[in-house]
């Protein structure tokens, strides 16, 4: 479908997507590491935002520089040396995990040009003093922004703001609810592709083409019948490993990923204090692997969605040296083993091992609805 190649195009050639909205609008470009980091702060100030994510390619340094870190956040800063995020005019990190703190470190020490901020975020995001923490953590954020741009973030640009993300998220939300159908018309690579797509994209420009798309999806045929799969894990940044899971008779409904689902499933909620509003809604996420150290709410919350969208089988994708998903992935296989849900777990790197993986997802969906062509080869044995 010509809509959904658009969105595509975009992830596939975001640097040229971001580089012309430069040339097109005059206006800077933030890289930014987290789905912490409160966007609508930057486009209030005239700032695109543009999620920093990787794409391996042969790399050299980075065992020098980031020897432990995650193949994730390598890549990152490996993007970086390459020129490929040349056209950035800033970088900000938000408090996520130690190893995107080194990315981002690491790239200042290699481009110290760039306008860089580090915000913290309380780990414990329900915690009584957060709310203060996270209100005076966006007042220094928006101090430097404007202390960089020479202009003042004003109230009605906080407003305009926080209402195109609002809209931009409930598209999210709405593009999502097809998948809840028996046969989706929107496959699981397809809906990724979107979605990473729009964290690189201009959310005014995103949200004309979801307006397009939405009406669009709901003309075209229903998919095939296939295993119904929940993807959980590492932060992904592109659609291949739906792709395989596809190839082998499964669709991926629901994720419960960092930048899938948890980059828009609340919204900010409007208050005439509006720095304290945008901070709420980060504060209010779901909670992800790495904020949930205190009252683990991540199990009923993965439960939920997994029940709200008819999954049969689950499927955990981790980064290799990801910590904040290995310390938490008890928690998740204690949820599914107490439900009896079958589940296929693996690690990987910013590339997929295809056997291996191909592999063990055959195993899950046969494990869920069992090949009839199999069922035949062992009657004749
Ligand atoms: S994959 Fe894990 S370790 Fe790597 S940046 Fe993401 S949360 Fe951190």
């Amino acid at each position: 479908m010509e809509l959904l190649q658009k969105f595509k195009d975009v992830l596939e050639n975001r640097h040229t997507y971001a580089t012309k909205w430069k040339e097109r609008t005059g206006g800077k470009v933030i890289g930014y590491y987290d789905t912490y980091f409160p966007e609508e702060l930057v486009y209030a100030a005239g700032v695109l935002p543009v999620r920093v994510l990787p794409r391996h390619e042969p790399d050299d340094v980075t065992d020098r520089l980031m020897y432990g870190n995650c193949y994730y956040t390598r890549d990152m800063f490996n993007n970086f040396i390459r020129g490929h995020y040349d056209y950035v005019d800033g970088i900000v990190c938000v408090e996520g995990c130690q190893w995107l703190y080194n990315a981002f470190d690491t790239t200042m020490q290699v481009r110290p040009e760039l306008f860089s901020h580090y915000m913290f975020v309380p780990d414990f995001v329900d915690g009584r003093r957060s709310k203060d923490l996270m209100l005076s953590e966006m007042k220094i954020f928006k101090g430097r922004l404007e202390g960089w741009l020479d202009k003042e973030i004003i109230d009605s640009a906080l407003d305009k703001a926080i209402a195109v993300y609002n809209e931009h998220r409930q598209l999210l939300r709405n593009l999502y609810e097809l998948r809840r159908f028996d046969c989706p018309c929107l496959l699981g690579s397809e809906a990724m592709d979107v979605v990473l797509a729009c964290q690189i994209m201009d959310k005014e420009d995103a949200n004309r083409m979801l307006k397009e798309l939405i009406p669009a999806l709901q003309e075209r045929e229903p998919s095939e019948d296939r295993i119904r799969l929940m993807l959980l894990g590492s932060e992904t940044f592109d659609s291949n490993l739906e792709r395989l899971i596809e190839s082998l008779g499964g669709n991926v409904v629901i994720d419960e990923l960092e930048n899938g689902v948890g980059y828009f499933i609340n919204d900010v909620a409007p208050l005439k204090n509006r720095l304290m509003a945008i901070g709420l809604r980060y504060l209010g996420k779901p909670h992800s692997a790495l904020k949930d150290s205190v009252w683990r709410r991540r199990p009923d919350q993965i439960y939920r969605l997994y029940e709200d969208y008819q999954a049969e089988g689950v499927i955990i994708a981790k980064q290799i040296y990801c910590h904040p998903h290995g310390t938490d992935m008890y928690t998740v296989w204690k949820l599914l083993r107490e439900r009896d849900i079958p589940f296929y777990t693996f690690e990987r790197d910013t590339t997929l091992p295809i056997q291996d993986t191909t592999l063990g997802i055959e195993a899950l969906i046969e494990t869920i609805r069992p090949a009839v062509v199999r069922l035949e080869g062992w009657s004749k044995a």
